[in-house]
């Protein structure tokens, strides 16, 4: 799974160092296979699914439609979820809507709605990184 240059820990610090102090910060080592949604900086998500992670932003709010979370499938209301924008590759933004509860959300989605959302973030294109 690892590239033989950089183990799961050094790529999350190098690409988001304020995630990697939020996850890995307490816990200690990184446990392979690692898939999980996290709350960072305070509205931001961070998506870690093995060595891979994907950060999404939130997107100002627009309209006042209910919104159809992408990970536990509810219906939820404008002040229950928000659309998040995540950079798959350099010309692509993917936008999703996620629970603004993650905790809950994942789990009302469970482990395999997690894995099936991961499966449809990544592979996240990181050579634009410098
Ligand atoms: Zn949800």
């Amino acid at each position: 799974m690892s590239d033989g240059h950089y183990s799961e820990r050094d790529l999350l610090r190098e690409l988001f160092p304020e995630t990697a102090q939020v996850i890995y910060g307490k816990a200690g080592s990184p446990k392979p296979g690692t898939l999980g949604l996290y709350t960072v900086a305070d509205t931001k998500l961070a998506l870690v699914y093995g060595a891979q992670l994907a950060e999404f932003t939130p997107v100002p709010p627009r309209g006042t439609s209910a919104l159809h979370c992408d990970l536990c499938h509810y219906t939820r209301s404008r002040s229950e979820a928000a659309f998040y924008r995540v950079q798959v590759s350099p010309t692509l933004t993917r936008y999703v809507s996620l629970c603004l509860e993650t905790e809950h959300c994942q789990r009302r989605a469970g482990k395999s709605g997690l894995k099936a959302f991961a499966e449809r973030i990544f592979p996240i294109e990181q050579g634009y990184v410098e």
